[in-house]
Protein backbone atom coordinates (compact mmCIF):
# COMPACT_ATOMS: atom_id res chain seq x y z
CA UNK A 1 0.00 0.00 0.00
CA UNK A 2 1.47 3.66 -0.27
CA UNK A 3 2.71 5.45 2.24
CA UNK A 4 0.21 8.11 4.00
CA UNK A 5 0.02 11.55 2.37
CA UNK A 6 0.63 13.78 5.13
CA UNK A 7 0.27 16.83 3.65
CA UNK A 8 -3.76 16.20 2.66
CA UNK A 9 -4.45 14.48 6.15
CA UNK A 10 -2.77 18.15 7.53
CA UNK A 11 -5.41 20.04 5.15
CA UNK A 12 -7.99 18.03 7.03
CA UNK A 13 -7.37 19.76 10.17
CA UNK A 14 -8.77 23.09 10.36
CA UNK A 15 -6.83 23.92 13.88
CA UNK A 16 -3.48 23.14 11.83
CA UNK A 17 -3.97 26.32 9.84
CA UNK A 18 -3.80 28.64 13.16
CA UNK A 19 -0.97 30.82 14.50
CA UNK A 20 -0.14 30.63 17.84
CA UNK A 21 1.93 33.60 19.12
CA UNK A 22 2.29 34.54 15.29
CA UNK A 23 4.45 31.10 14.42
CA UNK A 24 2.15 28.34 13.01
CA UNK A 25 0.94 25.74 15.40
CA UNK A 26 3.17 22.70 15.88
CA UNK A 27 0.94 20.39 17.88
CA UNK A 28 3.35 17.84 19.88
CA UNK A 29 0.12 16.71 22.46
CA UNK A 30 -1.62 14.52 20.57
CA UNK A 31 -0.94 11.98 24.06
CA UNK A 32 -3.19 14.44 25.96
CA UNK A 33 -6.02 14.88 23.08
CA UNK A 34 -5.71 14.98 19.77
CA UNK A 35 -6.73 16.82 16.87
CA UNK A 36 -9.86 16.58 15.35
CA UNK A 37 -10.37 16.12 11.57
CA UNK A 38 -13.23 17.78 9.17
CA UNK A 39 -15.04 14.38 9.06
CA UNK A 40 -15.14 14.44 12.87
CA UNK A 41 -16.39 18.04 13.32
CA UNK A 42 -19.22 17.72 10.87
CA UNK A 43 -20.12 14.21 11.74
CA UNK A 44 -21.24 16.05 15.19
CA UNK A 45 -22.61 19.16 13.79
CA UNK A 46 -24.82 17.18 11.14
CA UNK A 47 -26.44 15.13 13.96
CA UNK A 48 -26.72 18.15 16.17
CA UNK A 49 -28.39 19.66 12.79
CA UNK A 50 -29.98 17.47 11.32
CA UNK A 51 -30.94 14.37 14.16
CA UNK A 52 -30.90 15.55 17.65
CA UNK A 53 -33.25 13.99 19.86
CA UNK A 54 -32.63 11.24 22.61
CA UNK A 55 -32.25 7.68 22.03
CA UNK A 56 -34.43 4.44 23.09
CA UNK A 57 -36.75 5.90 24.14
CA UNK A 58 -39.18 7.74 21.08
CA UNK A 59 -41.30 6.45 18.60
CA UNK A 60 -41.08 9.45 16.76
CA UNK A 61 -38.24 9.94 13.46
CA UNK A 62 -35.49 12.17 15.57
CA UNK A 63 -35.20 9.59 18.56
CA UNK A 64 -35.14 7.09 16.01
CA UNK A 65 -32.66 8.21 13.73
CA UNK A 66 -30.92 9.03 17.09
CA UNK A 67 -31.03 5.97 18.28
CA UNK A 68 -29.47 4.43 14.90
CA UNK A 69 -26.60 6.39 14.40
CA UNK A 70 -25.61 6.05 18.04
CA UNK A 71 -26.03 2.30 17.93
CA UNK A 72 -24.68 2.41 14.69
CA UNK A 73 -21.24 3.84 16.36
CA UNK A 74 -21.13 1.07 18.40
CA UNK A 75 -21.03 -1.75 15.92
CA UNK A 76 -18.14 0.66 14.17
CA UNK A 77 -15.92 1.34 17.41
CA UNK A 78 -16.56 -2.74 18.00
CA UNK A 79 -15.00 -3.95 15.11
CA UNK A 80 -12.41 -1.08 15.14
CA UNK A 81 -11.13 -3.25 17.55
CA UNK A 82 -12.36 -6.86 15.92
CA UNK A 83 -14.56 -7.42 19.31
CA UNK A 84 -16.60 -10.36 18.45
CA UNK A 85 -19.86 -9.08 19.02
CA UNK A 86 -20.93 -4.92 19.23
CA UNK A 87 -23.21 -5.92 22.00
CA UNK A 88 -19.76 -6.33 23.85
CA UNK A 89 -19.07 -2.29 23.84
CA UNK A 90 -20.10 -0.28 26.49
CA UNK A 91 -19.67 3.17 25.57
CA UNK A 92 -18.39 4.98 28.47
CA UNK A 93 -17.07 8.49 29.33
CA UNK A 94 -13.44 7.51 28.83
CA UNK A 95 -10.82 5.27 29.38
CA UNK A 96 -10.81 6.40 33.30
CA UNK A 97 -14.91 5.81 33.51
CA UNK A 98 -14.13 1.84 31.93
CA UNK A 99 -11.71 1.29 34.09
CA UNK A 100 -13.32 2.58 37.44
CA UNK A 101 -16.64 0.68 36.09
CA UNK A 102 -14.71 -2.85 35.59
CA UNK A 103 -13.38 -1.65 39.52
CA UNK A 104 -16.37 -1.60 41.21
CA UNK A 105 -18.90 -3.34 38.57
CA UNK A 106 -16.74 -6.26 38.32
CA UNK A 107 -13.93 -6.52 40.67
CA UNK A 108 -15.56 -5.44 44.24
CA UNK A 109 -18.34 -8.34 44.45
CA UNK A 110 -15.12 -10.78 43.87
CA UNK A 111 -12.62 -9.42 45.98
CA UNK A 112 -11.77 -10.50 49.68
CA UNK A 113 -10.37 -8.95 52.58
CA UNK A 114 -6.26 -9.72 51.49
CA UNK A 115 -6.67 -10.38 47.94
CA UNK A 116 -4.61 -8.89 46.09
CA UNK A 117 -4.40 -6.69 42.27
CA UNK A 118 -1.58 -6.71 40.21
CA UNK A 119 -0.50 -3.22 38.71
CA UNK A 120 2.95 -1.82 36.62
CA UNK A 121 5.10 1.09 37.57
CA UNK A 122 4.18 3.19 34.67
CA UNK A 123 0.53 3.53 35.19
CA UNK A 124 -1.94 6.03 34.19
CA UNK A 125 -2.92 7.38 37.48
CA UNK A 126 -6.26 6.44 36.11
CA UNK A 127 -5.22 2.79 36.12
CA UNK A 128 -3.60 3.16 39.78
CA UNK A 129 -6.27 5.02 41.62
CA UNK A 130 -9.57 3.19 40.93
CA UNK A 131 -7.41 -0.07 42.20
CA UNK A 132 -6.22 2.11 45.48
CA UNK A 133 -9.99 2.97 46.12
CA UNK A 134 -10.87 -0.45 45.87
CA UNK A 135 -8.09 -2.40 48.41
CA UNK A 136 -9.20 0.26 50.62
CA UNK A 137 -13.02 -0.60 49.76
CA UNK A 138 -12.23 -3.79 50.76
CA UNK A 139 -9.15 -4.78 52.52
CA UNK A 140 -7.20 -6.17 49.17
CA UNK A 141 -3.34 -5.00 48.67
CA UNK A 142 -1.99 -3.37 45.43
CA UNK A 143 1.25 -4.61 43.96
CA UNK A 144 3.26 -2.99 41.42
CA UNK A 145 5.71 -4.71 38.52
CA UNK A 146 8.84 -2.77 38.27
CA UNK A 147 10.02 -1.87 35.20
CA UNK A 148 14.43 -1.24 34.15
CA UNK A 149 15.90 1.56 33.05
CA UNK A 150 14.56 1.70 29.67
CA UNK A 151 10.98 1.45 30.76
CA UNK A 152 10.86 -1.79 30.02
CA UNK A 153 8.37 -4.06 33.07
CA UNK A 154 10.36 -6.86 34.51
CA UNK A 155 7.95 -9.76 33.46
CA UNK A 156 10.09 -12.00 35.62
CA UNK A 157 8.88 -10.04 38.59
CA UNK A 158 5.39 -9.92 37.43
CA UNK A 159 5.71 -13.49 37.50
CA UNK A 160 6.51 -13.51 40.60
CA UNK A 161 3.55 -11.23 41.65
CA UNK A 162 1.10 -13.60 40.15
CA UNK A 163 0.36 -15.69 43.21
CA UNK A 164 -2.73 -17.00 44.00
CA UNK A 165 -4.68 -14.45 46.03
CA UNK A 166 -4.33 -11.83 42.96
CA UNK A 167 -7.79 -11.05 41.14
CA UNK A 168 -6.82 -8.91 38.35
CA UNK A 169 -3.88 -7.82 36.57
CA UNK A 170 -4.44 -4.64 35.01
CA UNK A 171 -1.32 -2.99 32.81
CA UNK A 172 -1.15 -0.60 30.50
CA UNK A 173 -0.82 -0.97 26.61
CA UNK A 174 1.65 1.63 25.35
CA UNK A 175 2.35 4.03 28.08
CA UNK A 176 2.06 7.69 27.62
CA UNK A 177 4.96 9.18 29.88
CA UNK A 178 7.45 6.51 28.54
CA UNK A 179 6.46 5.72 25.11
CA UNK A 180 7.18 2.18 25.75
CA UNK A 181 4.82 -0.70 24.01
CA UNK A 182 4.46 -3.31 26.73
CA UNK A 183 4.13 -6.98 25.28
CA UNK A 184 0.88 -7.25 26.17
CA UNK A 185 -0.57 -10.64 24.55
CA UNK A 186 2.76 -11.96 26.57
CA UNK A 187 1.70 -10.54 29.72
CA UNK A 188 -2.26 -11.82 28.61
CA UNK A 189 -1.17 -15.67 28.28
CA UNK A 190 0.84 -15.58 31.36
CA UNK A 191 -2.35 -14.09 33.81
CA UNK A 192 -4.07 -16.45 31.87
CA UNK A 193 -1.97 -19.76 32.61
CA UNK A 194 -2.66 -18.68 36.13
CA UNK A 195 -6.58 -17.87 35.96
CA UNK A 196 -5.84 -14.28 36.24
CA UNK A 197 -8.04 -11.90 34.58
CA UNK A 198 -6.33 -9.17 32.61
CA UNK A 199 -7.22 -5.71 31.96
CA UNK A 200 -5.65 -4.05 29.39
CA UNK A 201 -5.24 0.44 29.41
CA UNK A 202 -5.27 0.73 25.59
CA UNK A 203 -5.61 4.62 25.46
CA UNK A 204 -2.57 5.15 23.38
CA UNK A 205 -2.19 2.12 21.72
CA UNK A 206 -5.60 2.27 19.68
CA UNK A 207 -4.53 5.70 17.65
CA UNK A 208 -1.30 4.63 16.86
CA UNK A 209 -1.78 0.59 15.94
CA UNK A 210 -4.37 -2.02 15.11
CA UNK A 211 -5.62 -3.63 18.21
CA UNK A 212 -7.60 -6.80 17.94
CA UNK A 213 -8.76 -7.66 21.45
CA UNK A 214 -8.89 -11.61 20.37
CA UNK A 215 -5.79 -11.83 19.37
CA UNK A 216 -4.63 -9.75 22.54
CA UNK A 217 -6.32 -12.23 24.88
CA UNK A 218 -7.02 -9.97 27.40
CA UNK A 219 -10.29 -9.89 29.33
CA UNK A 220 -11.24 -6.20 29.23
CA UNK A 221 -9.79 -3.53 27.11
CA UNK A 222 -10.08 0.49 27.70
CA UNK A 223 -10.05 3.49 25.80
CA UNK A 224 -10.81 7.09 25.02
CA UNK A 225 -12.32 8.77 21.82
CA UNK A 226 -10.57 11.81 22.43
CA UNK A 227 -6.56 10.04 21.92
CA UNK A 228 -8.11 9.02 18.66
CA UNK A 229 -8.97 12.40 16.90
CA UNK A 230 -12.27 11.92 18.30
CA UNK A 231 -14.39 14.12 21.03
CA UNK A 232 -14.15 14.30 24.68
CA UNK A 233 -16.30 12.62 27.20
CA UNK A 234 -16.58 8.92 25.69
CA UNK A 235 -15.15 5.78 25.54
CA UNK A 236 -15.90 2.39 26.08
CA UNK A 237 -14.82 -0.50 27.64
CA UNK A 238 -14.59 -3.78 25.68
CA UNK A 239 -15.14 -7.11 27.81
CA UNK A 240 -16.79 -10.60 26.40
CA UNK A 241 -20.44 -10.69 26.91
CA UNK A 242 -19.77 -13.97 29.93
CA UNK A 243 -17.98 -11.46 31.64
CA UNK A 244 -20.10 -8.53 31.43
CA UNK A 245 -23.23 -10.50 32.02
CA UNK A 246 -21.82 -11.35 34.77
CA UNK A 247 -20.77 -8.48 36.24
CA UNK A 248 -23.57 -6.26 38.50
CA UNK A 249 -24.41 -3.06 37.52
CA UNK A 250 -22.44 0.51 37.60
CA UNK A 251 -24.68 3.06 37.97
CA UNK A 252 -28.48 2.57 38.25
CA UNK A 253 -30.75 4.98 36.09
CA UNK A 254 -32.58 4.72 33.20
CA UNK A 255 -31.69 3.45 29.73
CA UNK A 256 -30.30 0.47 31.86
CA UNK A 257 -33.30 -1.63 33.29
CA UNK A 258 -35.88 -3.83 31.91
CA UNK A 259 -38.61 -3.31 34.67
CA UNK A 260 -38.39 -0.90 37.73
CA UNK A 261 -41.19 -1.38 40.52
CA UNK A 262 -41.07 -1.66 44.11
CA UNK A 263 -40.56 -4.95 44.13
CA UNK A 264 -37.57 -5.38 42.74
CA UNK A 265 -35.54 -4.05 39.24
CA UNK A 266 -34.53 -5.99 36.77
CA UNK A 267 -31.16 -4.99 34.35
CA UNK A 268 -31.48 -4.41 30.89
CA UNK A 269 -28.66 -6.96 28.90
CA UNK A 270 -25.13 -5.45 28.61
CA UNK A 271 -24.46 -3.20 27.19
CA UNK A 272 -27.43 -0.89 28.05
CA UNK A 273 -27.03 -1.92 31.61
CA UNK A 274 -23.81 -0.16 31.93
CA UNK A 275 -25.13 2.35 30.57
CA UNK A 276 -27.58 4.56 32.95
CA UNK A 277 -29.04 7.61 31.89
CA UNK A 278 -28.66 9.74 28.44
CA UNK A 279 -25.37 9.56 27.23
CA UNK A 280 -22.83 11.59 25.01
CA UNK A 281 -25.12 11.07 22.24
CA UNK A 282 -23.39 13.03 19.85
CA UNK A 283 -19.84 11.79 21.44
CA UNK A 284 -20.65 8.50 20.03
CA UNK A 285 -21.56 9.55 16.96
CA UNK A 286 -18.21 11.42 16.74
CA UNK A 287 -16.64 8.21 17.75
CA UNK A 288 -17.91 6.22 15.34
CA UNK A 289 -16.43 8.99 12.56
CA UNK A 290 -13.27 9.15 14.14
CA UNK A 291 -12.71 5.31 13.44
CA UNK A 292 -14.05 5.28 10.16
CA UNK A 293 -11.40 8.00 9.48
CA UNK A 294 -8.44 5.97 11.18
CA UNK A 295 -10.19 3.08 8.93
CA UNK A 296 -9.47 4.98 6.09
CA UNK A 297 -6.28 5.47 6.42
CA UNK A 298 -4.93 2.00 7.09
CA UNK A 299 -3.87 1.32 10.37
CA UNK A 300 -1.16 -0.35 9.66
CA UNK A 301 -0.35 3.03 7.24
CA UNK A 302 -0.57 4.91 10.20
CA UNK A 303 1.26 2.88 12.31
CA UNK A 304 4.01 2.49 9.62
CA UNK A 305 4.01 6.19 9.12
CA UNK A 306 4.58 6.96 12.78
CA UNK A 307 7.40 4.75 13.67
CA UNK A 308 9.68 6.34 11.14
CA UNK A 309 7.98 10.25 12.56
CA UNK A 310 9.14 8.68 16.07
CA UNK A 311 12.54 7.23 14.93
CA UNK A 312 13.45 10.60 12.48
CA UNK A 313 12.36 12.82 15.82
CA UNK A 314 14.15 10.67 18.46
CA UNK A 315 17.35 11.37 16.33
CA UNK A 316 16.65 15.01 15.39
CA UNK A 317 16.70 15.50 19.65
CA UNK A 318 19.41 13.58 20.49
CA UNK A 319 21.25 16.09 18.74
CA UNK A 320 20.55 18.76 20.80
CA UNK A 321 23.28 18.41 23.57
CA UNK A 322 22.31 17.90 26.82
CA UNK A 323 19.09 16.37 25.92
CA UNK A 324 18.29 13.49 27.71
CA UNK A 325 15.31 10.77 26.67
CA UNK A 326 13.48 9.28 29.33
CA UNK A 327 12.16 5.69 27.89
CA UNK A 328 13.78 4.32 25.82
CA UNK A 329 12.59 0.79 25.12
CA UNK A 330 12.89 -1.14 22.14
CA UNK A 331 9.11 -0.92 21.63
CA UNK A 332 7.98 2.57 21.17
CA UNK A 333 4.86 4.11 19.72
CA UNK A 334 4.07 7.71 19.95
CA UNK A 335 6.20 9.83 22.79
CA UNK A 336 9.32 10.83 23.21
CA UNK A 337 9.92 11.98 27.24
CA UNK A 338 13.19 14.11 28.03
CA UNK A 339 14.64 16.17 30.05
CA UNK A 340 17.16 19.43 29.22
CA UNK A 341 20.69 20.00 31.33
CA UNK A 342 19.85 22.57 33.97
CA UNK A 343 16.20 23.43 32.81
CA UNK A 344 13.45 22.61 34.28
CA UNK A 345 10.50 20.75 32.02
CA UNK A 346 8.06 23.38 33.28
CA UNK A 347 10.24 26.29 31.46
CA UNK A 348 11.21 24.28 28.49
CA UNK A 349 7.38 24.05 28.10
CA UNK A 350 6.76 27.93 28.55
CA UNK A 351 9.54 29.28 26.02
CA UNK A 352 8.72 27.17 23.09
CA UNK A 353 5.72 27.56 23.44
CA UNK A 354 6.54 31.18 21.98
CA UNK A 355 7.62 29.05 18.95
CA UNK A 356 3.90 28.02 17.97
CA UNK A 357 5.45 24.40 19.78
CA UNK A 358 3.10 22.62 22.19
CA UNK A 359 4.10 19.74 24.22
CA UNK A 360 3.37 18.60 27.46
CA UNK A 361 5.11 19.10 30.77
CA UNK A 362 4.54 17.81 33.88
CA UNK A 363 4.27 14.41 35.51
CA UNK A 364 2.00 13.11 32.83
CA UNK A 365 -0.40 11.71 35.18
CA UNK A 366 2.11 9.36 35.83
CA UNK A 367 3.68 10.26 38.72
CA UNK A 368 5.48 6.84 39.58
CA UNK A 369 6.47 6.15 36.25
CA UNK A 370 8.71 9.28 36.37
CA UNK A 371 9.46 9.45 39.84
CA UNK A 372 10.92 5.66 39.28
CA UNK A 373 13.96 7.94 37.52
CA UNK A 374 14.41 10.58 40.01
CA UNK A 375 12.22 13.10 37.99
CA UNK A 376 9.80 15.12 39.36
CA UNK A 377 9.18 16.06 35.71
CA UNK A 378 9.81 15.56 31.85
CA UNK A 379 8.80 17.58 28.65
CA UNK A 380 6.98 15.40 26.60
CA UNK A 381 6.65 15.72 22.75
CA UNK A 382 3.47 13.13 21.36
CA UNK A 383 2.73 12.68 17.94
CA UNK A 384 0.36 11.91 15.68
CA UNK A 385 -0.42 11.01 11.50
CA UNK A 386 -0.45 15.28 11.33
CA UNK A 387 3.22 15.78 12.36
CA UNK A 388 5.91 15.83 9.94
CA UNK A 389 9.45 15.59 10.10
CA UNK A 390 9.95 19.51 9.76
CA UNK A 391 8.05 19.89 12.92
CA UNK A 392 10.41 18.08 14.58
CA UNK A 393 13.08 20.80 13.10
CA UNK A 394 10.99 23.28 14.59
CA UNK A 395 11.13 21.56 17.83
CA UNK A 396 14.96 21.38 17.70
CA UNK A 397 15.50 24.57 17.11
CA UNK A 398 13.06 26.21 19.72
CA UNK A 399 15.27 23.78 22.28
CA UNK A 400 18.71 25.38 20.83
CA UNK A 401 17.19 28.52 21.92
CA UNK A 402 15.73 27.72 25.12
CA UNK A 403 19.32 25.98 25.78
CA UNK A 404 20.42 29.86 24.88
CA UNK A 405 18.62 31.81 27.09
CA UNK A 406 19.95 29.63 29.78
CA UNK A 407 23.28 30.08 28.88
N1 LIG B 1 -4.41 5.84 30.33
C1 LIG B 1 -3.49 6.41 29.55
C2 LIG B 1 -2.29 5.61 29.14
C3 LIG B 1 -3.65 7.73 29.14
O1 LIG B 1 -2.73 8.30 28.37
C4 LIG B 1 -4.80 8.44 29.55
C5 LIG B 1 -5.01 9.88 29.16
N2 LIG B 1 -3.88 10.72 29.37
C6 LIG B 1 -5.73 7.80 30.35
C7 LIG B 1 -5.51 6.49 30.70
C8 LIG B 1 -6.98 8.48 30.83
O2 LIG B 1 -7.82 8.73 29.76
P1 LIG B 1 -9.07 9.70 29.93
O3 LIG B 1 -8.55 10.94 30.59
O4 LIG B 1 -9.51 9.93 28.52
O5 LIG B 1 -10.07 8.98 30.75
Amino acid sequence: APALDVESIRAQFPILERQVHGKPLVYFDTAASAQRPRAVIDAVSRFYETQNANIHRGVHLLSQEATDAYESARTRVAKFINAPSRDELVFTRGTTESINLVAQAFLRPRLQPGDEIVVSEMEHHSNIVPWQMLCEQVGATLKVIPFNDAGELDLDAMDELLGPRVKLLAVVHVSNALGTVNPVAEICARAKAKGIPVLLDGAQAVPHQAVDVQALGCDFYCFSAHKMYGPTGVGALWAPMATLKAMAPYQGGGEMILKVSFDGTEYAAPPNKFEAGTPNIAGAVGFGAAVDWLDGLGMDRVAAYEAALLAAGTERLQSVPGLNIVGTARAKAGVISFTLDGVHPHDIGTIIDHYGVAIRTGHHCAMPAIARFGLPATARASLAVYNTVAEFDVLVEALHGVREMFG
